[in-house]
This record gives structure tokens, sequence and C-alpha cells, in this order.
């Protein structure tokens, strides 16, 4: 019999990729998502699918699934910065009471349960590379702190349904990652210097660009994610591709990728947006014998030729195609 898989988020970047990894290797999925960040087009081509359902649902009311389910991935949330500003409510309540409704979910089917953690736990790092073993450097009070709180509150309730009701989870601390079906408009520097480079704009390089970070093609992550729901370890395990640029650096190479003329422009750096960030995957690569197999070269010209393949229109504005037929409220 088929296993059974609950992926909340489903219609966001890393849900849709998600779901389309776990019906490639025969389960059966069900997509939750309430589509205030996600799009419906990311999931499109499995609606039709036997294997997949589409449910309709904001995880932060209560949650019940028919039938049995083993696996639950936990993966909705707004994940961009100016998401952060826009509903920053939203995004502590989905990483809190949405994570709780999960835990109770996972508890009452009796499902192995993987939630989506993030780099962000480390906030601005005084320790570089990042391991697990860092505590990290969170304001909780400034504008990323509803999204950083949020997800250490996350990481919290989920170790205590481990150790006090003995649930099986597993929490990936997920760096920046990038592929096609990001959101044009999210405002993270990736659909946001291709969008500059494709409307012939000039990039934005906030603060002096010395600020780094380290890209993760959505593929590796994924494969990173899957291994390490089957894996039997519980406690946080880096999920994150090593190699680290500035985005001044970065800018630079979208500008050679785009083969664009345009101009780099300078702009104030948001508040505690992050110096420096790599992660450190010795745990991932002992415990999920996994490393990222993917170049930046090569996943970002994936990416840009996604980008490039949208419309003119869509390039200004992504709208939401109407599926209500196949939604279940
Ligand atoms: N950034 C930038 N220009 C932009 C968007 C982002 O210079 O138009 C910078 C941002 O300040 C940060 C880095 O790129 O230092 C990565 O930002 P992103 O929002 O992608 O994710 P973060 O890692 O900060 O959550």
């Amino acid at each position: 019999m088929a296993k059974r898989i609950l992926i909340t988020g489903a219609a966001g970047f890393l849900g849709s990729h998600l779901c389309d990894r776990f019906i490639k290797e025969g389960f059966e999925v069900i997509g939750m998502d309430n589509l205030i960040t996600g799009d419906l087009r990311n999931i499109e081509h499995l609606i039709k699918l036997k294997n997949f359902e589409f449910h309709h649902h904001d995880i932060t009311k209560f949650v019940h699934v028919a039938g049995k389910l083993d696996y639950i991935l936990h993966f909705a949330s707004p994940a961009s910065p100016i998401d952060y500003l826009k509903i920053p409510i939203q995004t502590l309540k989905v990483g809190s009471i949405g994570t709780l409704h999960c835990l109770g979910l996972a508890k009452e089917k009796n499902a192995r349960i993987l939630i989506a953690s993030t780099s962000e736990v480390y906030g601005d790092p005084l320790v570089h590379p990042q391991n697990e073993e860092y505590y990290g450097n969170v304001n909780a009070i400034g504008p990323r702190g509803v999204y950083d709180e949020a997800k250490r509150f996350q990481e919290s309730i989920t170790m205590a349904y481990h150790r006090f009701h003995g649930l099986e989870t597993r929490i990936a601390r997920i760096f920046n990652t990038y592929g096609p079906r990001m959101r044009l408009n999210d405002g993270r520097v990736i659909p946001a210097f291709i969008g500059q480079a494709l409307r012939g704009e000039d990039l934005t390089v906030f603060g002096d660009g010395s600020q780094t970070r380290s890209f993760c093609y959505v593929d590796d992550q994924v494969e990173g994610i899957y291994r390490l729901l089957l894996s039997d370890f519980s406690d946080p395990v880096n999920i994150g591709n090593p190699n680290e640029i500035s985005i001044l650096d970065f800018a630079k190479e979208i500008i050679n990728l785009t083969g664009t003329d345009q101009k780099i422009i300078f702009k104030e750096l948001p508040q505690d947006d992050p110096l420096q960030r790599q992660p450190d995957i010795s745990r991932a690569r002992d415990i999920l014998n996994w490393e990222p197999q993917v170049s930046r070269e090569k996943g970002m010209k994936i990416t840009y030729e996604y980008f490039r393949s949208l419309s003119a229109e869509e390039l200004q504005k992504r709208e939401h195609k109407d599926f209500s037929e196949h939604i279940r409220r």
C-alpha cells in the first residue's frame, strides 16, 4: 500500500517541489495551502493526478485529514523579508499555532513529521560557518523577528513533542534555496536581480554588498529533506550549499549570466540583514551521506531560463488562475 504524506505549503516554492518528489517516489500526496503566498500554478500539473489531492486550508485553523497518514512535511510559511513586513502576524501564527496543529495531527495519526526550520534561527550569526550547535544571535523584536522567533518556537515545540510524546520528528534548517517557481516579486535577491535584469532595470544591491549568502539549488535541497525524513535523526540538520558569495559579486554574476549591461545601484541595508551566512553541513554529510551536487552556475542557468520563460505580463505580475473546481474546502 502506498505511503500517504501531507505537505503543508504545497503551492509554495519548496512545497511544490516536494510534492513532485514524493509523487515521483510513489507516495499518495495531500497538498495543503491557504494560498496567501503560494501559487496554484506551481502544482497545476499535479492537480489532475489520482494520487494527489489539494486541500485549500489555513493550518492555523484546526486541521483534520481523513484516513491514514504516514508522514507530514510542515512547509507552510511566508519566507521572504518583504512578506514578514506585510503579513507579520500570519508569519508568527503559522510557525506557532500552525506547527502545534501539525504536531497534534502527527500524534493523532502516529505519523512522522519533518518541519521546515531555517538558517534564520542563527539570526545575524557571530559564528561562521554556522553549525547546529550554535544558538544564534536573533533580534526578537526586529522586522525579521516574526519569522525567526516563530521558527525557533517551532523547533522548541517539535522537540517537546518528540521528548514528551515520543513523536518521530525531524528538523531541517534550510539555508537560502533557489530555483524555478520562486515568486518573481517576493523581494528575495535571486528573483529580484533576475527580474530587474529582464525588465532592463538597474540591480539593487542593499548596503555595500559585502554581506554574504550561500545558495542551494532546489533539487539538492529536496534530496537533503527527503533523506532527512527517512533517517532516524531527530536533532536539527543544516541543509544548504556551503558555497558562499558576497551579494555584490553575486550581482556581477547575474549581469554576466543574463548578458545585459545593467548597472548596479546601492540601496540602504534593511535592518538586521545578516552580514554573513554559510552552512556547516558536516552533520548532513555524516548522517545523510548528502551534499549538494548542482553548481551555482548550472542552477542559476536553469533558474534564469525559468524566469525568462514567463510572459512579459507575468514578469510584471503573476495572477492566480481559477482552480476552484479542483479544490476541497
Ligand atoms: N538583497 C539585495 N538586493 C535585493 C534583494 C536582496 O542586495 O534587491 C540582499 C539582502 O539585503 C540580503 C541578501 O540579498 O543581504 C539576501 O536577501 P534575501 O531577501 O534573498 O534573503 P535573506 O537571506 O536575507 O533572508
